[in-house]
């Protein structure tokens, strides 16, 4: 016997007739089933913790699924950080592409570790906030993977079946006082100013091994450390609108900026055995700690402040990174490919 689910709808920055048309399709069907527990909140990456939207996510106790326009890894990372946490719930619900096997596999290893991990465990406390200790699942599933409807509903049916049944055997259901509401209604479920579009790192801790090189290298004073020696995004609005410097030079591509276009920065699943390995860097092209460098200097500038370049430890860093790809040319050759 299987009980209710919440279901978290998180909407769009933009508003692409789309984007909007299946965002409106799936509130409409969601709101006629008494077994899924729907709310619809703006971009939670978005979202503070004074946002009425917070408070929302907050009194989610039991395991729920997270629809939004993010990769699975950043929707989970980005409600950790607010606090929201639990265990990785694994959706089957992915975009199939011929060829993308090899990261399908990765990213299901990924998904794997991060189950492992409850998350309340792993993410530091920002001041004033304690993560939540609810040992249940977040599903998150990419909006982006499908535009059937029906898609959606099924595997939303699945994931009901199973994270229910698995941890939470029976619950009383009473029907929502949601699905006397329209549609139109739900869609405009805020009353308050619509929120600001927020830019800042989101670490996944399945990965983060706490070696500092983050905090070292930005100079805005994003990242702190807790009393534990834990890295944390301590003064997220301190990152500058549109530089993902930080993920380039993080070892273990733990940082995660979910609007960044690049599928490697933004969450999609990390390259095998985690090497940033881009085929121009081959022919003689900045690594990428030269070009996390040079976004670094282009902030600083733009915030009137004087380039640094790269520092020695990251001029080292540089080297290493050169004589790794010089080493895979080598291995390349000696196979005479
Ligand atoms: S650089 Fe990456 S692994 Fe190191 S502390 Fe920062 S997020 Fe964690
Ligand atoms: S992206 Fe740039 S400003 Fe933002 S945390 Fe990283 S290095 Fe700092």
């Amino acid at each position: 016997m299987s009980g209710r689910i919440s279901i978290v709808l998180s909407q769009g920055q933009s508003r692409h007739p789309e984007k909007r048309k299946l965002e409106e399709e799936l509130v409409a069907e969601l709101m006629g089933r008494p077994e899924f527990d729907l709310s619809l909140i703006p971009n939670l990456y978005d979202i503070h913790w004074e946002d009425s939207a917070f408070l929302t996510l907050e009194g989610i106790s039991g395991p729920m699924v997270v629809l939004s326009w993010h990769y699975p890894r950043a929707a989970f990372w980005t409600l950790a950080q607010l606090g929201i946490c639990g265990r990785f719930g694994k959706s089957r619900l992915h975009e199939e592409e011929e060829g993308d096997q090899q990261d399908q596999d990765v990213g299901d290893a990924q998904d794997a570790a991060a189950a492992e991990l409850p998350a309340s465990e792993a993410v530091p406390a920002p001041s004033g906030k304690r993560p939540q200790t609810a040992n249940r699942l977040i599903y998150c599933i990419d909006l982006r993977v499908s535009s059937d409807v029906q898609a959606y509903l099924e595997e939303l049916e699945r994931i009901r079946q199973e994270a229910t049944t698995r941890l939470y055997p029976l619950q009383v259901i009473s029907p929502s006082e949601d699905t006397s509401g329209s549609l139109e209604a739900e869609m405009e479920p805020k009353k308050e100013a619509p929120l600001r579009r927020r830019w800042y790192p989101v670490i996944d801790y399945s990965r983060c091994t706490h070696c500092m090189e983050c905090i070292d290298f930005c100079l805005f004073g994003v990242y702190g450390v807790d009393a534990m020696e834990r890295i944390l995004v301590e003064q997220p609005d301190n990152c500058r609108k549109g530089c993902p410097a930080c993920s380039r030079v993080c070892p273990e591509n733990a940082i995660i900026f979910p609007q960044h276009k690049s599928p490697a920065i933004a969450g999609g699943a990390v390259g095998e055995a985690g090497l940033k390995i881009d085929l121009s860097q081959l022919f003689g092209a900045p690594t990428a700690q030269e070009i996390a460098a040079r976004e670094r200097d282009e902030q600083l500038m733009l915030a009137g402040r004087q380039p640094v370049g790269l520092s020695q430890k990251e001029r080292d860093a540089a080297a290493a990174e050169r004589n790794e790809l010089d080493e895979m040319l080598d291995e390349l050759d000696a196979m005479e490919l």
